[in-house]
């Protein structure tokens, strides 16, 4: 088997320079997440056809189409469940713990940014992500558009991106901050001021390649300060009217009550962080069914790059991250896999997974966060994030069941990508 998947891994790495469809897989001896996403099937083999699940049934009952090149994958033992979501990460950012976020932006080439970019996307990949939002290139232009073309035409290795391009910012509202007001400074995002500015700056970006709007609905305005409101209503409003028209959704920043609820009134359909959420405000994301993406590896990653060692006491932060997803699912509000990954290393996005649990979300749905809950807010619930005949073929198979343990998704067995094997672990 090992020596079949090698051979097809060499197929996908040289995607452009093979000429024909890629072999058929024949998947079987796994235990089979199944549609509800809270039990396992066993006994069943999957076909694998032109990036599609296109058979599934009882063992030895799926024959393959004649006159076609069949590779059969024995994964007797493992655990087989959809790919993984991860729905606020930031490709074209490395750990802060290397450079600091400042840096990166100011004084890094877009050509070194973009390089770093194509080998997070194969982390990623690797790490079983096959699907993932990219909320922002701090800097980066346009390079996660160039990175999707360069993932979806085979010639690098990437999750499936659906990305945000620059963000759109209140002018004087977002970093690198602290300068003297006599100089501008490149930003991280793209600012717009008043509602023909935000609708400016949102057709730019639908010009430019982007899948949906990332808008930052609150910031601090200097380095340190609290954060405050920064659009008026009005220009939110705008803005995710003329999102909207063009088909895209909005993500929203935000982290002070004032400004989420500006944005989920506006129409966001995604809060990112929102740490500073009152029960009032999240119990208007539950009536507008907003999700709450809380970034909480963030957080500690943060945390430890301050100096917390992991042990208690817990930091402020973090309690505060702790006490807002408490809340979040006593009052109901859908909370998201949306690690912000890039602040941490790519790859290590299920400690998102891991600490949601922690926090006292289940397990199952930690599970269905990161797969069918994901593609429905993606809007791609009809082709991902569960395993059916007819769906995608991104596939996870692991050693553990995630059902039981969250963390077995951090040592994923092999990785499957629109029907080709994209990872595969040795094993002893
Ligand atoms: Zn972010």
């Amino acid at each position: 088997m090992r020596l079949l998947i090698a051979m097809v891994m060499s197929l996908a790495a040289g995607g452009v320079s093979f000429a024909g469809p890629d072999p058929i897989l024949l998947l079987s001896g796994a235990r089979v997440l199944a549609a509800d996403g809270r039990s396992w099937q066993t006994g069943q083999d999957l076909l694998l056809v032109d990036g599609r699940i296109a058979r599934m049934g009882p063992a030895g009952q799926v024959p393959p189409p004649p006159d076609r090149e069949v590779l059969r994958l024995d994964l007797e033992g493992l655990f087989l469940i959809p790919g993984l979501m991860e729905l606020h990460s930031h490709l074209l950012l490395h750990p802060y713990d290397e450079t600091p976020w400042e840096t990166q932006v100011l004084k890094e080439s877009l050509e070194l940014r973009t390089i770093r970019g194509s080998v997070a996307a194969a982390a990623t990949l690797a790490a079983g992500i096959t699907t993932e939002r990219d909320l922002g290139t701090e800097g980066a232009g346009f390079a996660d558009v160039a990175l999707r073309r360069a993932i979806d035409s085979g010639l690098i290795a990437g999750p499936r991106l659906l990305v945000a391009t620059r963000a759109i910012v209140a002018g004087a509202s977002y970093g690198p901050g602290g300068f003297d007001p006599r100089w501008d400074v490149p930003l991280g995002a793209q600012e717009a001021d008043g509602v023909a500015g935000v609708r400016r700056a949102v057709r730019q970006q639908v010009r430019g390649g982007a899948d949906w709007i990332k808008v930052y609905a609150d910031y601090r305005r200097a380095p340190g300060a609290v954060s405050t409101p920064t659009f008026s209503q009005e220009e939110l409003d705008a803005l995710v009217d003329e999102a909207t028209s063009a088909g895209l959704p909005v993500a929203a920043h935000a982290s002070t009550p004032e400004g989420i609820r500006r944005a989920v009134l506006a129409g966001a359909v995604t809060i990112e962080h929102g740490y500073g959420a009152t029960d009032q405000v999240l119990r208007l994301m539950k009536t507008k069914n907003v999700m709450l993406l809380p970034t909480l590896a963030a957080v500690e990653a943060m945390a430890v790059y301050r100096g917390w060692d992991g042990e208690l006491p817990e930091p402020a932060t973090v309690l505060a991250a702790r006490d807002l997803i408490r809340r979040a699912l006593a009052i109901g509000v859908r909370i998201g896999f949306g690690s912000d990954v890039g602040v941490f290393d790519h790859g290590d996005s299920t400690r998102e997974l891991e600490l949601l649990v922690l926090y006292g979300m289940p397990v199952p749905d930690a599970l269905a966060a990161a797969t069918s809950v994901a593609a429905e807010v993606l809007g791609l619930g009809d082709e991902l994030g569960r395993i059916e005949e007819g769906f995608l073929a991104d596939l996870v198979a692991l050693e553990g069941d995630p059902l039981r343990d969250i963390s077995v998704l951090r040592r994923p067995v092999l990785v499957i990508k629109n029907g080709v094997v994209a990872f595969e672990r040795r094993r002893p």
